[in-house]
């Protein structure tokens, strides 16, 4: 019996494994990642140095303490190059073959990298895992002022956590309000009020043209003929799944790999989750997503098909200086947007033409206490 191979050691794979093992203590379980396969929280990333944490803070568990919590192999440093679905195995890197009887790709989403013109380029910095993570840091010790590209989630995340350390923060996007994909503009103003009382900077409504050394730092030059000086360019624009492997192989793969509500791609014996995955038509980047995913997909591999219910899942973005919570509406949903000013921030409703509720932004320390009621007047996602 080869067992269940998973590839990936972030959130999603983990938390299967650990879902899984609950349910099947001696089949065997391998994992396999191209990093060092340490257990961490990837949202801590956009909140350690308010916390005053190091990188090395943010390890939960070594790869080796996993492995034996799972009485699990964990492959560390083993990138995976093929998969043969035909042979029921995949190949590494270094020629090696791993036989599976059921495959799960948890292979994560990538940063989108725009390109720009200048000497500086090549130096933007992304942060989707920890080793990013620790280069970051590297770059940013010595500096106090970060230029910070595409003011959405993880950017006004980081944004906060930066000048939270005291650095200055130069946030720069195309979109009129920060979160401008998820909150409608009186919440994104209301977002962007709060952090430019915390000290961030905002160029709105233009993009970064070229970036070429200056001194010790930066001159980012920006379509409208501003200019930002800065010690470290940071870029936050988005990720999108990993999709190679899947498409290489013959698997059908769209925005995600996508796969049916058992979490099965188009491949019998693979299945998929976490980042990487579009489920039913839905990528949902988020780790709520994945504690669903894992627990029903645990069930599935023990024998027990078991379709994922996704309930409303509202993000809590990590802006504490005006936190945020949202729950955006199905793209293609019906409806408007109904504002309620609630203190300093905004208490926003999405209601379809019949006055039900499809989706909510809340914005501001008083409106944010209004999650729990309005998260259970939500209509599930996928439905159980
Ligand atoms: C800064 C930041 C803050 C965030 N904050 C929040 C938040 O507050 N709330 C929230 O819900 N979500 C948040 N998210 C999103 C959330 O963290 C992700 O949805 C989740 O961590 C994704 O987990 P994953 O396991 O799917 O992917 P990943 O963690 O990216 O794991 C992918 C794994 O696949 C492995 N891999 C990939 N390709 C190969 C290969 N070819 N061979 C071998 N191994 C491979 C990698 O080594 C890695 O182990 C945040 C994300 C970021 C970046």
């Amino acid at each position: 019996m080869s067992g269940i191979l998973i590839i990936g050691t972030g959130l999603a794979g983990y938390t299967l494994a650990r879902e899984w093992r609950a349910r099947d203590g001696h089949t065997p379980l391998t994992l396999v990642t191209r990093d060092d396969g340490a257990y961490y929280t990837k949202p801590m990333l956009s909140g350690a140095l308010g916390r005053g944490q190091s990188p090395e803070d943010l390890v939960q568990r070594t790869a080796e303490a996993m492995a034996q919590e799972l009485d699990a192999r964990v492959l560390t440093r083993a990138t995976v190059s093929a998969l043969i679905p035909g042979e029921r195995r995949v190949r590494l890197q270094d020629g090696r073959f791993l036989d599976y009887d059921a495959l799960v790709l948890a292979l994560g989403a990538e940063p989108v990298q725009f390109s720009y013109e200048g000497d500086g380029a090549d130096a933007v910095l992304t942060v989707n895992d920890l080793a990013d993570y620790v280069r970051f840091r590297q770059a940013i010790e010595a500096v106090d002022r970060v230029a910070l590209i595409g003011p959405g989630l993880i950017g006004c995340e980081f944004a906060n956590d930066l000048v939270a350390s005291g650095r200055t923060v130069e946030v720069i996007g195309p979109d009129a309000w920060p979160l401008g994909r998820l909150v409608p503009e009186a919440a994104g103003q209301a977002v962007q009020r709060g952090l430019e009382a915390a000290g961030v900077r905002f160029h709105l409504g233009t993009v970064v043209q070229r970036i070429e050394r200056s001194g010790s730092g930066y001159r980012l030059s920006l379509e409208d003929g501003g200019c930002v000086q800065a010690g470290a360019v940071l870029s936050a624009v988005g990720v999108r799944p990993r999709l190679d492997l899947a498409r290489e192989a013959g698997l059908a793969v769209q925005r995600g790999i996508c796969v049916d509500r058992r979490l099965a791609t188009s491949v019998e014996g693979v299945y998929a989750l976490g980042d990487c995955a579009q489920v039913e038509g839905r990528v949902l980047p988020y780790v709520a997503p994945i504690r669903h995913a894992a627990k029903a997909l645990a069930r599935t591999l023990a024998g027990e098909v078991t379709p994922v219910h996704y309930p409303a899942m509202p993000v809590q973005v990590k802006t504490t200086r005006h936190p945020v919570v949202v729950a955006p509406p199905d793209p293609q949903a019906e409806g408007a947007w109904e504002i309620m000013p609630v203190g300093d921030g905004v208490k926003a409703r999405f209601l379809d033409p019949e006055g039900r509720l499809l989706g909510f932004a809340l914005t501001g320390s008083e409106a944010v206490k209004a999650r729990p009621e309005l998260t259970r007047a939500l209509p599930p996602i996928l439905e159980g």
